[in-house]
Order: structure tokens, then C-alpha cells, then sequence
């Protein structure tokens, strides 16, 4: 199995570099924003729930991502590898998902982090507003939220991983295929 994490602030392109590396590599896609989504639209009352949340720009509860990435690696027993994008936000996520992977005598065998200047990411998430139906992306001021949660609860979760030599910096600035060239370069440096 190959796992891999792609990690970075929200509007770094984890979701568009997420899709190419799943048709190249064949590995199973796992966005917790993703799967929050779905059960926002279906109206769970876990959806429900998460929608309030969301809507503030504040995390999700861990236990409440980390069962649901939990369910999915077991719906995949045949998977090749997974991808994981918008996860482990928080350090007690990533313990989690190390405990995970034990449990399936697997890894995590790269961090990939996209940079992007905080200027970038504010336009291009005010650009996604205009056109999706993002709740989330449609405030500056929401946008703002989420990526001051970003540099206090998220950022350090690259440290985790530092200390295990598995993460890369990637510049997620530029023309897509660019980035998703630098991407798989590191990923192919690996398999
Ligand atoms: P972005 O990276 O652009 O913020 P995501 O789709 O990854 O977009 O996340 C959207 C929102 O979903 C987050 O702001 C947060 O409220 C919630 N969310 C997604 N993943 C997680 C997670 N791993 N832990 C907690 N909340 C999450």
C-alpha cells in the first residue's frame, strides 16, 4: 500500500491535486470536507450537526472525522493505498490515524505540503465563493476564521510527521500540472 497525506491551508489545491493523483495512482480519496459534505446534503443528524460547525469555519469534532475516515478504511480492505486530504487536522487526529494504520500493519509513507502565501489562498477561496455553493467560502470574514484555525491548530500537524522524515514541501503556487508534476515526482521518488 502507498499512503499518502496532502496537506495545506484551505485553498492550497489539495482537492484538484487530490483528483489527478487519484486517476494516476489508483488510491482511494479520502476528504473528511468531502465526507462531511455528503452527509450535510443528505441530512443526517451528523450532517446536520457538522453544517453549524462549518458554517463558523471551526473544526469539526475529531471523534466525529476520525470515525468516519475509521468506517472508510474498512469499507476498502482491497485498496492499493489511500489518499488523505483535509486529514489529520489536529494532533489528536494524526495520533488517531497512526493507531489506524497499526491496526492494518500499514503507514503513512508521505506528507506532501502544498504552499501557498496567505494573499493566494484568500483570493482563490473568494474566487471558489462566486461559484460554489460553499457556505464557508462565500464570507471574508469565515475565510479568515479558517485559516487563522489553520496556523493555530492545523499547521503543527506537519511536526508529527518531521519527526519521522516523511514530509516534503511542495509549492502549490502556479499552473496546476506544474504542481501536479512536483507532486509526483515525489511520490514516484517513493513507490
Ligand atoms: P478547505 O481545506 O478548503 O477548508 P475542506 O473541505 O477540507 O476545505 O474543509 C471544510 C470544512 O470542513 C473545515 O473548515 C472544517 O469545518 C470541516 N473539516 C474538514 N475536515 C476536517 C477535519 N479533519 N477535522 C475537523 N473538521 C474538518
Amino acid at each position: 500500500m502507498f499512503n499518502l497525506i496532502l496537506f495545506g491551508p484551505p485553498g492550497s489545491g489539495k482537492g484538484t491535486q487530490s483528483e489527478k493523483i487519484i486517476a494516476k495512482y489508483q488510491t482511494i480519496h479520502l476528504s473528511t470536507g468531502d465526507l462531511l459534505r455528503t452527509e450535510i446534503a443528505q441530512e443526517t443528524a451528523l450532517g446536520m450537526e457538522a453544517k453549524k460547525i462549518m458554517a463558523k469555519g471551526q473544526l469539526v469534532p475529531d471523534e466525529v472525522v476520525i470515525g468516519m475516515i475509521s468506517s472508510c478504511l474498512d469499507k476498502n480492505p482491497q485498496a492499493k493505498g489511500f489518499l488523505f486530504d483535509g486529514f489529520p487536522r489536529t494532533e489528536a487526529q494524526a495520533e488517531a490515524l497512526d493507531k489506524l494504520m497499526n491496526l492494518k500493519k500499514e503507514t503513512i509513507n508521505l506528507f506532501i505540503a502544498l504552499e501557498v502565501s496567505e494573499e493566494e489562498i484568500t483570493g482563490r477561496l473568494v474566487k471558489r465563493g462566486a461559484t460554489s455553493n460553499r457556505p464557508d467560502d462565500s464570507k471574508p470574514a469565515i475565510i479568515a476564521q479558517r485559516i487563522k484555525v489553520y496556523k493555530t491548530e492545523t499547521e503543527s500537524v506537519a511536526d508529527h510527521y518531521r519527526k519521522f522524515g516523511k514530509v516534503v514541501m511542495v509549492s502549490g503556487e502556479g499552473d496546476v500540472e506544474d504542481i501536479f508534476e512536483r507532486i509526483c515526482k515525489q511520490i514516484d521518488s517513493r513507490l
